[in-house]
C-alpha cells in the first residue's frame, strides 16, 4: 500500500470570528495546549467545486466527499458538521465557479485526523531541550528551516523543493488507517484514500488541487 504525505488543500476562505475557540490542555504535567473549534461557520471568499479545503489552519470536507469516504470505508478522521456561507463582497464578484458541480454550496464538515502512526522523523526538528514531559513524553524541539521547506505547498511556494526531507513510516506502528498523523502537524494518507479523491475527480498536484508527495514504510 503506497502512502503519501498530504502537502496541502486549497484555502477557500477562513472560520468566522464567532466560531468558539476553546483552550485545551493537552498534557497537565507540562501544561501543552491546544485550540478546540466549536459551532464552526466557514466563510468562504469564492467556491470552485472544492471538496477537500482549509482556512484558519482547519481542513474542511464536503458531503459528497464524505460520503464517498464512508462509502470506501476511509478509516482514521472524524468529521464535525459546520454552517458555511460566502464572505461579503462588492458587486460583480462570481463567488460559484465554472468548476463546481452544483450552484450553490453543498453542506461541509471540519475534517479532523485522529489516526495516528510514528515515523523517523530526526532531521525535521532540532531537539532545543532532551529532558522528556513524565505526562506525554515530549521534548522541547522546533521544526528545521529545511523541515519548513519539506512540507510546504508547491502551489503556494511556486515550486516543489530539490531533495525535500523524507518521511518514513514505521510500518509496525500503522494501525490500517488511511489517514494518520505521524507527528501533531504531518498528515499522511494511503493509496486508498488518494483512490477515493480521484473517484471524485478532484485534482491531485495541479493548481486548485490537493497537493501530495509520495512517502515511504520502514521496517
Ligand atoms: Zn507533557
Amino acid at each position: 500500500m503506497n502512502i503519501h504525505f498530504l502537502l496541502g488543500v486549497p484555502v477557500m476562505g477562513e472560520m468566522s470570528p464567532e466560531t468558539v475557540k476553546t483552550k485545551i490542555t493537552t498534557c497537565e504535567v507540562c501544561e501543552r495546549w491546544d485550540i478546540q473549534y466549536s459551532d464552526i461557520t466557514f466563510i468562504f471568499d469564492r467556491w470552485n467545486g472544492e471538496d477537500f479545503i482549509s482556512g484558519g489552519g482547519e481542513q474542511f470536507i464536503s458531503q459528497r466527499l464524505k460520503d464517498k469516504l464512508e462509502e470506501k470505508k476511509i478509516k482514521g478522521f472524524k468529521t464535525t458538521p459546520v454552517n458555511v456561507k460566502f464572505s461579503k463582497q462588492r458587486g460583480g464578484v462570481i463567488r460559484i465557479g465554472k468548476g463546481a458541480y452544483q450552484d450553490e454550496l453543498p453542506a461541509f464538515y471540519h475534517f479532523q485526523v485522529i489516526g495516528k502512526a510514528e515515523a523517523a522523523l530526526d532531521d525535521w526538528y532540532m531537539i532545543l531541550d532532551p529532558t522528556e514531559c513524565e505526562g506525554c513524553k515530549a521534548n522541547n524541539k522546533m521544526m528545521t528551516i529545511e523541515a519548513s521547506k519539506s512540507r510546504a505547498n508547491p502551489e503556494l511556494t511556486g515550486k516543489d523543493i530539490d531533495n525535500p526531507l523524507p518521511i518514513n513510516v514505521y510500518h509496525a506502528t500503522w494501525k490500517n488507517n488511511d489517514i494518520f498523523l505521524v507527528s501533531p502537524t504531518f498528515k499522511i494518507l494511503t493509496e486508498n484514500f488518494v483512490d477515493t479523491l480521484q473517484e471524485l475527480e478532484i485534482k491531485i498536484n495541479q493548481k486548485g488541487g490537493v497537493w501530495l508527495r509520495q512517502t515511504n514504510w520502514i521496517e
